[in-house]
This record gives C-alpha cells, sequence and structure tokens, in this order.
C-alpha cells in the first residue's frame, strides 16, 4: 500500500469511523417508513419497513452476543434475497463480527471448504437449504450452531444437522434493545469467495470503510443513480458479491426495497416489477434473457421500469437495444468483480455526447465505462509499461482504489498487487476520454498466430442475429494457428439458422481473420454458480476437436 506523510496541521472535523451499521440506523431515522418487500421461501409476499428490520436486526445481533460471537468472528449465510438476510447483514457487521455469505449454487464440498477455511462460527440458512446442509453439516468443523431462516412451524421434526436452531425463536427471545458499538472503520465487515472456476475459492475480506465509501460511490448519478424515489429489486443475488453493494446502497438513499427470494424466472420477477412498481434493477446478463423473453411471448410492457445496471459479463448489444428502444429502460453497462467490493465502472455518456447519434450513443454505451471515483484503472503490457488511451491499444487492466483488495483472507502468497495496483486478468482496451472495454479475460483470450483475438466481440456480433439466444467464443486448438475461434451457440426457440448462415454474419463486420472457423449448435451453455458461462468447461468439451480448417 502506499505510503502517507503525516502534516504538521490536522483537520479539526469529528473524528467518525464509517460504520455499515450507520446506514440502517440513517435509514430507520430518517426513512423508517419505506418498505423492504420480499417474495419468501415460503411462497408468500412479506412487507415491513426499514424501522422494522433496524429492529430486528438488533434482536438478532443480540442474539449473537448471546452465542459468544466474539468481533473479527465469521457468521455464514446460505440465504436467497430476502428480509431476514437483510437483517443478518446489518445484524452480523453491526455488531463487529464478519458476514460470511455463501454461495448455493457451489458442490457441497465445495461449501464445506469455505467454511472450514473461513472458520465460520454460525451458519443462518433459506428453508430451500435444508437438504444441502444435511449433506455438509457434518463436515463443518467450526460451526457451533445452524440456524434456519423461518418460524417454529416450519422447523424439521427430525434433522441430521446438529445444534439446529429456529431464526424466529432467536428474534422471539431477544430484546431489541441494543447500541451499535463503535470501532475501527477498518476492521473486517464481510467476506465473500470467488467463484473458483480453477482451483480453491479464495477469500476477499471487505472493511466497514471500504464497505462504506463502495456505497457512497455507488450510488451517484452516473453509477446507479440511487434516490428515495426509486423502487430497486437487485436480481443479483445478496450471495454473489453482496448483491453490488445494493443492501446497503438502497437503505442509504432511502429508496424502496424489493427482494425477489428464490423466484428469478422471468413471470415471477416481472410480477413483482409489476405489483411494486420497480424502477431500478441490477443483474448479470443471462437472468435478463428470462425475464425479456417473458415480456415478449406475451406482449407485456414494463409501466414503472426505467434503469437497469447490467454487469458480470459482457452486455450484449442487442440486449441493450431491446431494453433501450422497445422498453425505454436506459441501461448502465457496469464492469468490476469480487475483488472490487464490486464496482469499477459504469457506463454512461456525457454532454458532449449527446448530440450524437443513436448509433454513436449505443457504440459508447456498450463500452464497461468510466471509473467510478475512487477507483483508478490502467493497462499495461506484459512487462508492465503503460499503454496508451488510444480505444485500440489492449493490455492487462490493472486497478487501484479503497475498495479493491491488497490481500486474499488467509492466503499464503501475501499482497497480491503488482506496484501497488491489482491486476485484474482482465484484458481492456481505453479511449482517450477514459472509456474503458473488456475485450476478454486473459485466460479466454484466442491466440491464432501469434496474434489475440477477443472472444467478447465475436459473441455480441453472433448475438445480434435474430435466431440466436446465447453465443460463446472458446479458442481450438489449430495445427497451424495454435488456436482458432470456435462459435458455439444456442438457438431461440423455434429459430432456425446454419453454420454457414452464421459465419457468413461476420462479413464487414470485423477483420477477416477473426471470423470464427465452425460453430457448434448447443441446447444449452454451461453456466458457473454467478450465472457466467463456463469457458473453462467448454475448452474441455473441445478438446481434441478436429475444425474443418485444420
Ligand atoms: P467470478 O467470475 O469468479 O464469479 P466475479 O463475479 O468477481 O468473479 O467476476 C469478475 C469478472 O467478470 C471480471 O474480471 C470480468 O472478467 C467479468 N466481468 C464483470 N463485468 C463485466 C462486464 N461488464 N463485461 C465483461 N466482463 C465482465
Amino acid at each position: 500500500m502506499s505510503q502517507t506523510t503525516q502534516s504538521p496541521l490536522m483537520g479539526q472535523m469529528m473524528s467518525q469511523p464509517l460504520l455499515i451499521s450507520s446506514i440502517i440506523r440513517h435509514a430507520d431515522r430518517y426513512f423508517g417508513n419505506a418498505e423492504i418487500v420480499s417474495r419468501r421461501v415460503e411462497g408468500d409476499i412479506h412487507r415491513y419497513t426499514y424501522r422494522d428490520c433496524h429492529k430486528r436486526a438488533r434482536q438478532i445481533a443480540n442474539a449473537l452476543g448471546g452465542f459468544g460471537v466474539k468481533m473479527g468472528e465469521r457468521v455464514a449465510t446460505l440465504a436467497w434475497n430476502g428480509y431476514r438476510h437483510m437483517e443478518l447483514y446489518y445484524a452480523i457487521s453491526g455488531s463487529g463480527a464478519v458476514m460470511h455469505t455463501i454461495n448455493p449454487r457451489l458442490h457441497a464440498e465445495q461449501i464445506a471448504y469455505i467454511v472450514n477455511h473461513a472458520e465460520d462460527q454460525y451458519l443462518f440458512f433459506d428453508l430451500t437449504f435444508l437438504p444441502l446442509v444435511e449433506v455438509f453439516a457434518a463436515h463443518c468443523k467450526t460451526v457451533k450452531g445452524f440456524v434456519l431462516m423461518c418460524d417454529k412451524e416450519r422447523m424439521p421434526a427430525i434433522s441430521r444437522i446438529p445444534n439446529l436452531l429456529c431464526y424466529e425463536d432467536l428474534i422471539a427471545n431477544n430484546s431489541d434493545q441494543y447500541e451499535w458499538p463503535l470501532f475501527d472503520e477498518n476492521s473486517a465487515s464481510s467476506l465473500c469467495y470467488t467463484s473458483g472456476t480453477t482451483g480453491n475459492p479464495k477469500g476477499a475480506l471487505y472493511s466497514h470503510r471500504s464497505t462504506v465509501l463502495h456505497s457512497l460511490a455507488s450510488v451517484m448519478p452516473d453509477v446507479f443513480n440511487l434516490s428515495a424515489r426509486d423502487a430497486v429489486l437487485p436480481v443479483v443475488p445478496m450471495f454473489h458479491v453482496n448483491a453490488w453493494g445494493l443492501p446497503y446502497s438502497v437503505p442509504m438513499v432511502g429508496a424502496k426495497m424489493v427482494f425477489p427470494g428464490p423466484a428469478l424466472d422471468g413471470k415471477s420477477v416481472y410480477e413483482l416489477f409489476e405489483q411494486e412498481k420497480v424502477s431500478f434493477s441490477a443483474g448479470v446478463p443471462t437472468v435478463w434473457l428470462g425475464l425479456l423473453n417473458h415480456v415478449a411471448q406475451n406482449n407485456l410492457e414494463f409501466s414503472s421500469f426505467k434503469r437497469t445496471v447490467i454487469g458480470g459479463s459482457a452486455c450484449p448489444p442487442g440486449m441493450m437495444k431491446t431494453f433501450r428502444h422497445q422498453y425505454g429502460v436506459e441501461v448502465v453497462h457496469a464492469w468490476g468483480m469480487t475483488e472490487m467490493s464490486p464496482l469499477g465502472t459504469a457506463c454512461t455518456l456525457q454532454a458532449h455526447h449527446l448530440d450524437l447519434s443513436d448509433d454513436q450513443q449505443q457504440s459508447i454505451l456498450e463500452k464497461q465505462g468510466h471509473a467510478v471515483f475512487g477507483v483508478d484503472m490502467k493497462i499495461v503490457d506484459d512487462d508492465g509499461s503503460e499503454l496508451p488511451w488510444d480505444g485500440k491499444t489492449y493490455g492487462n487492466l490493472l486497478v487501484k482504489g479503497p475498495w479493491i483488495i491488497g490481500s486474499y483472507f488467509k492466503s499464503e502468497s501475501g499482497d497480491v498487487l503488482e506496484h501497488g495496483w491489482f491486476p485484474t486478468g482482465d484484458v481492456a482496451t481505453i479511449t482517450e476520454d477514459g472509456y474503458m472495454q473488456i475485450t476478454d479475460r486473459s485466460k479466454d483470450v484466442i491466440k491464432s498466430g501469434g496474434e489475440w483475438i477477443g472472444s467478447i466481440d465475436l459473441e455480441n456480433i453472433a448475438m445480434t442475429h435474430p435466431a440466436v439466444q446465447q453465443a460463446a467464443c472458446i479458442g481450438v486448438f489449430h495445427p497451424k494457428w495454435d488456436e482458432r475461434p470456435m462459435l458455439v451457440v444456442v438457438k431461440k426457440p423455434d429459430a432456425e439458422v446454419s453454420k454457414e448462415e452464421l459465419i457468413k454474419f461476420y462479413e464487414g463486420k470485423i477483420a477477416k481473420w477473426w471470423t470464427p472457423d465452425d460453430v457448434a449448435f448447443v441446447d444449452a451453455l454451461p453456466l458457473g454458480a454467478t450465472g457466467k458461462v463456463l469457458k473453462n468447461k467448454m475448452r474441455e468439451q473441445f478438446h481434441g476437436y478436429k475444425l474443418p480448417t485444420a
């Protein structure tokens, strides 16, 4: 980390630590009647207010104290987006313990590995995950109790889970008299493991300071642009990089919160959008596919939806156009990663872009965008020399800032930084005026005859073809060129397109040598625990495949 010097004259403002508890206290005091609406695992809709949430979070904080959970100790959750999960966000971090959200889409062994690595003391989980917890509970070495997030009536009569407790019992048996403790803002607040597509998952340990700063930055107009007039539905799960910080930023501005629970299919999400007048949402592209299909197939419209942030993987331009032109929904393309809390960049137009044609504006909006204040970025070559911002030269993307990782939790290799910068593993270009565009993840770049071909461009073009639902491009072995691009396509239901047509579709859109050598049609692409296409799995599937050009 960079060195700082102490000035002989220090500022004379109050020294008040930036703590997560201050967010829910603020929401209670100034937006106490704003609503949190949740589709519950039980199937019904639950509604209450920030004031109620704050009260119950204090009750759970008392329960944790009763368990003997100490500052800095980890408490895990395995839960959907819902009000009880939100209470835990504040109860655990606010009391000084560390909120460890676990992705339930991981395998039971991976979850047990993470729980043991984090040394979780308690594990809170939704009813949906009872069978999953039964599989791995016995392998958790440090967990003293498992809390089922339901009421007494829904507790199983018998269970293999040791020391199984009931969430609503904890609420009933604990007082709401609780003072959030004050402590150093650099104390650990929460822990997220990367999905570990290669090797074991690694933990990013956030602090109260990093979380509060990230929340403040994320609500700015050219980022999420959130206010007390919004109703926000986080489609991105609370177990995936803290739902991009929305459980903090939404109460911070006093917006209404709408939690979808486990029902993430297009129909259920659409219903909630309309019933609760949702104006803002955020998620990875794959979930929007389901919603857009449902809306298109049923000739529906959005009556209140105004803006969505799409990130986690590249937003296909066709999806952005559909949202913008067909439904009048503004799309903010954003980029980040678990190691960055996750927000790095967001793409919006500037005053001098407003007179451009729609096509020109669209081509800017398709980029991943500008660094959010607090984040700095640069692109470098393999020797670490900085590369020009000309919108063409691509290089390894490095970032730094107060909510970017310095080292992984309990990692033996220590500092992961290169001269104070975090290497993201992404390859990108940056334009003269600072718009960053991801070309690829460095491990997914297709290396053809010593030159690089970015897979995202090839996928985006394929996905503008009317018959293509989803496309992914990988490098496949070629005896002359090392690798050549191969396109793997999921067709839209009832749509037809041939391999030759798709290859021809690239004509005039890219350099000729970038054109995929082959196309394979599949029923579905392999998706990882965070809804992203697993390219390493695809490369395994096509290992040894003989290209027609080989
Ligand atoms: P994991 O892939 O392990 O779930 P993250 O969710 O942290 O981890 O993923 C971060 C990565 O996702 C980035 O390094 C980048 O490769 C990719 N990514 C995120 N947002 C975008 C985007 N808007 N466009 C392209 N790639 C993105």
